[in-house]
């Protein structure tokens, strides 16, 4: 059995205009970069929602979905 906790639930999406904030908010440090840009580890990834909801560009989706500045509390 896989001890790791796999977390499929978080996505950078196209709009990501690599601005880091991101990177630097993950206490997993779960979000790592390759020659294709920006991505989360599932592995490392615990949900805590600091990237989606920090994300200045909605371009983190969360179950499909991205959040929106409007909508935020
Ligand atoms: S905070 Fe948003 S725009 Fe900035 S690097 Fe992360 S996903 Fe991209
Ligand atoms: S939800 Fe939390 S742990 Fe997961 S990638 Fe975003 S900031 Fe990191």
């Amino acid at each position: 059995m896989n001890e790791n906790f796999f977390n499929d639930q978080f996505k950078i999406t196209a709009s990501c205009i690599n601005c880091d904030l991101c990177q630097i908010i993950c206490p997993e440090s779960a979000i790592l970069e390759d020659k294709n840009g920006l991505f989360i580890d599932d592995y490392r990834c615990t949900s805590c929602d600091l990237c989606y909801l920090i994300c200045p560009y909605d371009s983190i989706s969360r179950e499909g979905k991205t959040s929106t500045k409007s909508s935020k509390k």
